[in-house]
């Protein structure tokens, strides 16, 4: 018994099987049943996202013995021809390696003889886009005046790259990549066909790791089986993915979510120790940061397997939703630089130390004993909640970055520094220079936004005098220029900040 491989096995033969890409598909049949038929179709999108298989059902539906239709039969023999490969009048192009111009020549020159068997001679030329300019005149002469028996299907992943003399004699279309839990799902439905066990977190992984593609779900779903030995289960896959085990990912946002830069170091040994691999876990981190800015926006919209249930809920209340941004990025960005950086544990630890560096100022509990701060009901409430307690810790700068405010009523309040607060009346000051920020449209705004967080009025007073840069703004900049990245920028490429363009976090 000869095995075949899952995704030539499972390639969608019709427009019904199809995963995704609906809006492409609703079109298409539209077309086709209503025979408003175009010359030349292009589909464009990442590879493994369907291009090919979809040109081909549409020769099908093209050429099928039983007439033009968004249902070919499948069983005719145009049908099962083109299915296995072998139709005369389906002349399938790889662009990619047939760039030359004398062979593009041959084949279009050839394209004016009518079919031998089908409606149409349909072309399907895949990678389009690496055609040669030449090439691309000889194709564009064609298409200016196709004669009424071809077809052309042309597949790209980068559209920018072809003539928009070409581009505008095709009808296009943008095929999306698949959502991780559509693949999981086509994935699950496969094995249940196969009669194959396998676990939904198992195949959580595979969709992932595949990244938008069908094609690539498939082919490691292949290997998760061979691996796993016909089954394929959560621990084989791990193993087979060299998958990062999720509890390191939950420390490291717990440590900094507490702002603990030793407990942070200590599991970044560990994973060293382990030999985990830091590219992956900082594109591991992003999905984790991701999925836990989905659940505070969307709170039963995700969740996390049952033994980390609870851990992921309590990131999801103790990280501030503007710093899962910030973190996301710095995740994404250390990722990139992680090739230049001295080793990757040196890069990977760099980009954690920056999350810790750029976080809003949040104060642990720790910190809170230590500084001997106001101990009033916010010392009781959990370290890193997402919104400031209505009590006010003194913070302001913190407090002026949390306000409900915009424009220029919250530039006013990352500016200005406090400079008394007994519970009834607020006392801010400006710097001479930022002054024009005090007018007052802006400060009635501010004092809105105050009463809005205390929940009563508030006596505001602004005074204009020196700062002492202990304002959000100053301690932005004063981030910024600890940053290791940035001090790098200064003193090694003669880079100098701009004080004014830094923003804090809005
Ligand atoms: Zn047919």
């Amino acid at each position: 018994m000869s095995y075949q491989v899952l995704a030539r096995k499972w390639r969608p033969r019709n427009f019904e099987s199809l995963v995704g890409q609906e809006h492409v598909v609703k079109a298409l049949r539209h077309a086709l049943d209503e025979q408003r038929l175009h010359h030349a179709y292009l589909f464009s999108g990442t590879r493994g996202v369907g291009k090919t298989t979809l040109a081909r059902i549409l020769a099908k539906s093209l050429n099928c013995e039983t007439g033009i239709s968004s249902r070919p039969c499948g069983k005719c023999s145009a049908c099962l021809e083109i299915d296995a490969g072998r139709y005369v009048d389906l002349i399938e192009v790889d662009a990619a390696t047939n760039t030359k111009v004398d062979e593009m020549r041959q084949l279009l020159e050839n394209a004016v003889y009518a079919p031998s068997r089908g409606r149409f001679k349909v072309y399907v030329i895949d990678e389009v886009h690496m055609l040669s300019t030449s090439a691309f005149n000889a194709m564009l002469k064609t298409l200016e005046e196709p004669p009424e028996h071809i077809k052309f299907i042309l597949a790209t992943t980068d559209p920018q790259k072809i003539p928009v003399t070409v581009l505008s004699r095709c009808l296009q279309f943008n095929l999306k990549q698949m959502p991780p839990p559509a693949i999981a799902g086509h994935l699950a439905r496969i094995l249940g066909e196969e009669k194959i066990a396998g676990e939904t977190a198992a195949l959580g992984l595979l969709a992932q790791c595949a990244r938008g593609s069908m094609r690539d779900a498939l082919s490691l779903l292949d290997q998760a089986i061979a691996h796993g030995g016909g089954k394929v289960t959560e621990e084989s896959v791990r193993a087979m993915l060299g998958a990062i085990d999720d509890t390191y990912l939950y420390t490291i946002l717990e440590s900094v979510a507490r702002r603990d830069a030793k407990a942070l170091l200590a599991v970044a040994e560990e994973m060293q120790s382990r030999s985990v691999a830091f590219d992956g876990a900082l594109l591991e981190l992003g999905g984790l940061l991701h999925r836990v800015a989905l659940a505070q926006a969307a709170p039963d919209a995700v969740d996390a397997p049952g033994s980390l249930r609870e851990r992921f809920a309590a990131l999801a209340k103790a990280l501030d939703p503007e710093d899962i941004q910030l973190f996301y990025q710095i995740a994404i960005h250390g990722r990139q630089d992680l090739p230049f950086a001295p080793d990757d544990f040196a890069g990977f630890t760099m980009t954690l130390l920056r999350m810790l560096a750029f976080a809003t100022e949040e104060r642990g509990a720790g910190e809170r004993a230590k500084s001997g701060g106001e101990k009033g009901a916010e010392a009781t409430s959990a370290p890193g909640a997402p919104h400031p307690a209505a009590a006010f810790d003194g913070d302001w700068p913190r407090l002026a970055n949390a306000l409900n405010l915009g424009g220029v009523a919250k530039q006013l309040a990352q500016a200005s520094a406090l400079q008394r607060f007994d519970g009834e009346s607020l006392e801010l000051c400006v710097p001479p220079a930022a002054k024009h920020l005090a007018e007052k449209g802006f400060q009635d705004k501010l004092r809105g936004a105050l009463q809005e967080h205390f929940g009563k009025p508030v006596r505001l007073t602004v005074r204009v005098g020196e700062t002492g840069g202990n304002t959000a703004r100053g301690r932005a900049a004063a981030a910024i220029s600890q940053d290791a990245f940035v001090r790098d920028l200064v003193e090694n490429f003669d880079a100098t900040i701009v004080e004014s363009s830094i923003k804090p976090a809005q």
